[in-house]
Parts: C-alpha cells; sequence; structure tokens
C-alpha cells in the first residue's frame, strides 16, 4: 500500500469511528522547536544529571537549583508555538467536541496553546505546580481537609513555600520513579478500551505505561494507526503505518473530516 493510500484508508477509518483516541509524544512538539529533556540539558545546566533535575531526591537536594530549571524552561516555552499538527487536532476536537481523546506525553502545554479541550497530560503540566509534601496532620494554612497547604499561603520565593510549615512547591510533572497522575491514566485507559481509533503519534513507544494504552486499545478491538517518521517500538501491533511527521501527517489525516 502506498504511502497516500494508507492516509486514504486510515481517514476512512477516522470518519466513521464514533471514538477516537490519540496518543502524542515528543515527536509532535519537535517541530515546534522544543528541545527534548536531554537537548534541554545545555549551557549553565550541562554539568546536571537528568536524576538531579527530574527526581524528589534531586529536588530536596536542590530546591532552588531545580526550580530555577524548570523556570528557564517555561521561559523558553513562551516564544514556542503550536504547530499544524496540533492545531489538526484542536480544530478536529472543536468540530466534533466530545469524539476525540487527546492523551499526550509532553508537559509543555502545546496542545493547551492550541485550544484542545480536556487534554490527558499523563507526565503532568510544567506550567503547573503543586505542593512536595502531604501531611497526615495537615498544615495550619489548609482550608479543606484534603489540601496540604493553601496555596494563597505561598510566599514568593525559589522554590514558593508555605509560610506556616516550610512545604514547597514543586513543579506538577512526572519524575523518575514517580506515578502517573491516577485520574488522567484512568481516563486514558477508559479512550483506549472504547475507542474505534487508536492514533499514535510522535513517540518511539517505549516509554510504558503510555505505550501500553496502544496495545490496549488492540486487545479491545480498535484500528492502530502509527504516524511517526521513523520506525516506532509499536510499528508491530499498528494496522497501518505513516511515515510522516505530525506536522504534515495530521492535518492529511484530519483536515476535512
Ligand atoms: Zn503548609
Amino acid at each position: 500500500m502506498s504511502q497516500a493510500e494508507a492516509i486514504g484508508q486510515a481517514r476512512q477509518w477516522l470518519a466513521a469511528a464514533q471514538s477516537i483516541a490519540v496518543l502524542t509524544g515528543a515527536g509532535v512538539s519537535a517541530e515546534s522547536g522544543v528541545p527534548t529533556f536531554r537537548d534541554a540539558l545545555t549551557g549553565h545546566w550541562a554539568n546536571f544529571r537528568p536524576e538531579e533535575l527530574a527526581s524528589e531526591a534531586g529536588f530536596r537536594a536542590q530546591p532552588q537549583r531545580v526550580w530555577d530549571w524548570y523556570a528557564s524552561r517555561r521561559d523558553e516555552l513562551k516564544a514556542v508555538q503550536p504547530n499544524a499538527g496540533h492545531h489538526a487536532l484542536a480544530q478536529f476536537q472543536q468540530r466534533h467536541p466530545g469524539r476525540l481523546t487527546l492523551i499526550t506525553q509532553n508537559v509543555d502545554g502545546l496542545h493547551q496553546k492550541a485550544g484542545s479541550p480536556g487534554v490527558l497530560a499523563l507526565h503532568g503540566d510544567i506550567h503547573a505546580t503543586r505542593w512536595l509534601d502531604g501531611f497526615p496532620g495537615g498544615c495550619s494554612r489548609a482550608n479543606q481537609a484534603d489540601e496540604v497547604c493553601d496555596v494563597s499561603a505561598a510566599s514568593p520565593g525559589r522554590p514558593p513555600r508555605c509560610e506556616t510549615c516550610g512545604n514547597l512547591l514543586r513543579p506538577s510533572v512526572v519524575w523518575f520513579g514517580e506515578m502517573l497522575p491516577i485520574a488522567e491514566l484512568e481516563a486514558a485507559q477508559q479512550a483506549a478500551d472504547h475507542c474505534d481509533v487508536m492514533l499514535v503519534v510522535g513517540t518511539s513507544g517505549v516509554v510504558y505505561p503510555a505505550a501500553g494504552l496502544a496495545h490496549q486499545a488492540r486487545e479491545a478491538g480498535a484500528r492502530v494507526l502509527v504516524l511517526n517518521p521513523a520506525a516506532s517500538d509499536l510499528d508491530e501491533i499498528a494496522h497501518l503505518l505513516l511515515r510522516a511527521t505530525a506536522a504534515t501527517g495530521l492535518p492529511a489525516l484530519l483536515d476535512g473530516l
């Protein structure tokens, strides 16, 4: 089957699908110029190992350093714009509310910036923060029982800290050795179980449990489409392989549907 025929077949399946799940990875953001995690360890940060900047132990050892690194990455992202791939997904979602569940491994917020609603960010969001510690007794500045500290009680700083108990704010991203956010993961698994088409875009398919969603969808009977310029670990379970980048492939698949 030629690539043109593969795109035609994929469009037929997508047009007929009542429920579509899309899983995106770093390849979708690469075309917007977002450096990969390792590529971002340059210049002043070249001396740091990934574990120092992306683990709870690393944050506890050097909270200001790690906070500053994430701040510098957020600053870089301010200048970065979603590409045609992000826009094709967002526009499809706006034309067909509720029909496409967007699951991403990216923390850069570009799907949200493009206007995609309800993005399931499996690895967190670099623009969000949360408290480092929970306390069995609770912080005296908390407003509610399930709240650790009162966000309004955070004093400015690098990182900001709770004025009462000293708790620190940390980036709300998934670090090495951490669990994925449970609500997002469960919603993604639900989407994988019930979709008619699972479209995997711009991911090597080696990071689990994210990659497991494609296997789960296949086992549940969905058509699996892999859109990636290079071979991926998910090729063997794909019904169709589309060898293109996200910025060219996603508009080719979704525009006009
Ligand atoms: Zn507190």
